[in-house]
């Protein structure tokens, strides 16, 4: 393992930024810590970073404990959302700064400034300044800065959230496969849940200062450990008390033993699929309506409408998971139903 952090507790005052938090990230791979805004995710990259202390707890990086270490001397690449570039310096400047602060031979910083412009495909920019570049122009810039010192690390920070939804997404592809040449060990912040299961190896997901989960995008998205992961990683509605994925429920029109009855109140095209609100028998406003996603070709070959009555029934090994957690009473040795929030 690469980074290896044990027991990091962080408290801003009185307020507990990270609480207990263990993990091991893998070398050579990409590992994304997802979670809401205010979770804890930048406190924890500084605090790897060295740019942030810890209250307690060790950081170590490639078998070396780095807790105490300057940051400076970690040799990690850092990328932040909003990049501050040197404005009066041009593209091959800034990304030849860390090569030549640290007195590297001029024809060794030329040939290495090189090959990065080419990596990030912006040798035809070399000239230019930062200013005369697009958002995802400077932020490849940036990467292009940070991997200049063959870091063993690199920590991005929402590295692409000020940059609109394309540009995201073909910056996204363009770091997978620039992963590919490079290898190096990659830590990337997001909040953004299909930017994390689409480019990261393993999945962190950090809620109110906890480590929720961690595993690889498939195991999260099929074996959630919690209510909170399931909902985070993708699109929830409740049938028959269970949280479970709207894709993953079966729609019948005729009566089925064991099923859920019900009466589509809406049902709306989006895109390729089918969103229908279903209300299940019994309830009195539409707070308990059922959402089924299902595609147009199966939708048109049900025939099914508005006001048409249905039975819906979880699909075989579907991701459930209950909305009442038995809670145990110790003293007693009873156990009582009880929601958690
Ligand atoms: P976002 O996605 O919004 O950047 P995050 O998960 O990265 O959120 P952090 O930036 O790590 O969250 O912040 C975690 C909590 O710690 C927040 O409530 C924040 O207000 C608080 N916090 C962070 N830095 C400080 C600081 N220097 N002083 C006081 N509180 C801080």
């Amino acid at each position: 393992m690469s980074i290896e952090i044990q027991d990091i507790n962080k408290n801003f005052g009185d307020f507990v930024a990270l609480s207990h938090v263990n993990l091991s990230i893998p070398s050579g791979k990409i590992t994304a810590l997802l979670g809401p805004s205010g979770g804890g995710k930048t406190t924890l990259l500084r605090i790897i970073a060295g740019l942030e202390e810890a209250d307690t707890g060790t950081v170590s990086i490639e078998g070396v404990d780095a807790t105490d270490m300057p940051a400076q001397k970690r040799n990690i690449g850092f990328v932040f959302q909003h990049y501050a570039a040197f404005k009066h310096l041009t593209v091959a400047k800034n990304v030849a700064f860390g090569l030549s602060i640290r007195h590297k031979p001029k024809d060794e910083i030329e040939q290495k400034v090189k090959e990065l412009l080419e990596l990030v495909h912006l040798d035809q920019f070399a000239d230019r300044l930062p200013s005369q570049l697009s958002g995802g122009q400077r932020q490849r810039m940036a990467l292009a800065r940070a991997l200049a010192i063959e870091p063993k690390v690199l920590l991005l920070d929402e590295p692409f959230g000020a940059l609109d939804a394309k540009v995201r997404k073909e910056l996204r592809e363009w770091l997978r496969r620039l992963h590919e040449h490079v290898h190096v060990t990659t830590l990337f912040v997001t909040h953004d849940q299909e930017e994390a299961l689409e480019l990261a190896d393993q999945v962190i997901v950090v809620n109110h200062g906890r480590v929720e989960q961690a595993g690889s995008p498939v195991e999260l998205y099929d074996e959630p450990a919690s209510r909170f992961v399931m909902s985070f990683l993708g699109e929830v509605t409740t049938l028959d008390s269970h949280l479970i994925r709207p894709h993953d429920i079966t729609v019948h029109t005729s009566p089925v033993p064991g099923t859920v009855a019900g009466t589509i109140e809406r049902s709306m095209r989006v895109g390729f699929e089918v969103r229908l609100s279903v209300r299940p028998e019994g309830a009195v406003d539409d707070s308990r309506n059922v959402t089924v996603n299902l595609t147009r070709t199966f939708a048109r070959a049900l025939g099914l409408e508005d006001g048409g009555q249905v039975w819906l029934e979880p699909e075989k090994g579907a991701t459930r998971i209950p909305l009442l957690e038995p809670v145990a009473v110790p003293e007693s040795g009873q156990e009582l139903d009880s929601a958690v929030a």
